[in-house]
């Protein structure tokens, strides 16, 4: 993974390089940000869906505590 920190010059993303001594930005490209926060998205996507399964899964055991 590359470290994506803010350009001093300019504050826009910019992936940081370090090679011995020398720190250098190199701006990001619009697509690669695109596919990051694309990557995001679904991470996210998938996270709630997880959650909504063990939201049911919890309702149902509760409903089957409630019955015994
Ligand atoms: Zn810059």
């Amino acid at each position: 993974m590359s470290d994506v920190r803010s350009c001093p010059k300019c504050g826009a993303k910019a992936k940081y390089k370090l090679k011995g001594n020398i720190e250098s930005f190199e701006a990001l490209q619009d697509d690669e940000l695109l596919k990051k926060v694309v990557q995001l998205k679904k991470a996210m996507q998938k996270f709630k869906e997880k959650a909504e399964v063990l939201e049911k899964e919890l309702v149902i055991l509760k409903q089957k505590q409630s019955n015994t």
